[in-house]
């Protein structure tokens, strides 16, 4: 496994009902901090996005915000990070964040952030970056999206081996334990 330097951070722009995804979000950001892994992550001031930005910077971190002109125009962006680039669209904020990272992070959010992670899991299964992905299954928030990937192999969408391409971790240990022991190994998919 290549050295991971940068880490990308997919989140909700809410901070959700349960106090503890803000508190692991903080956790996350000094975490990401101390150990010198600068942040990637979608610009935004609001809900959780804020939060791993001013947690970052906070404890002395570096952040790298992306965000399209028109949410940046809605006044949506947090300024007060080390770099805030522009990108003309949402596609083109996506290939930047995953030109950016060595590796990802998810941590709870809405239909954005189920977007973002399944954009870069998917294209892990077809070879287009190889970079591991850790969702951040704080208080079980994403077990059923996790039981529907292990239904979607077991309908035969996937193979078993796929569910490998991502981690899902209970802690911050965990989610570096994984990325340590992470290999990109793709079965060959079409076998039905
Ligand atoms: P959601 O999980 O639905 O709140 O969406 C979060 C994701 O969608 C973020 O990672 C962003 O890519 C994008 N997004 C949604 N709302 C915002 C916002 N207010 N500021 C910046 N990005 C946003």
């Amino acid at each position: 496994m290549p050295k991971i330097k940068n880490v990308c951070v997919f989140c909700g722009s809410n901070h959700g009902y349960d106090p503890t995804f803000l508190e692991q979000t903080n956790a996350l950001g000094q975490y990401l901090a101390r150990h010198d892994h600068p942040v990637v992550y979608g610009g935004g001031k609001e809900g959780l996005m804020g939060a791993i930005a001013r947690s970052t910077m906070d404890a002395g971190g570096e952040v790298i915000g992306i965000i399209p002109t028109f949410l940046s125009e809605m006044g949506l962006a947090e300024t007060q990070i080390t770099t805030l680039l522009e990108t003309a669209t949402m596609d083109e904020r996506k290939d930047e964040m995953l030109r950016q990272a060595d590796a990802f992070i998810v941590l709870p959010g809405g239909f954005g952030t189920f977007e973002e992670f399944t954009t870069m899991l998917s294209w892990s299964q077809i070879n287009v970056h190889q970079k591991p992905i850790a969702l951040f299954n704080i208080n079980h928030y994403y077990d059923e999206l996790v039981a529907m990937m292990v239904k979607c192999c077991d309908a035969g969408f996937a193979p078993k081996e796929n569910l490998d391409l991502f981690i899902n971790a209970s802690s911050i240990a965990e989610i570096f334990d994984g990325f340590a022991n992470f290999h990109h190994q793709l079965p060959y998919k079409y076998t039905n």
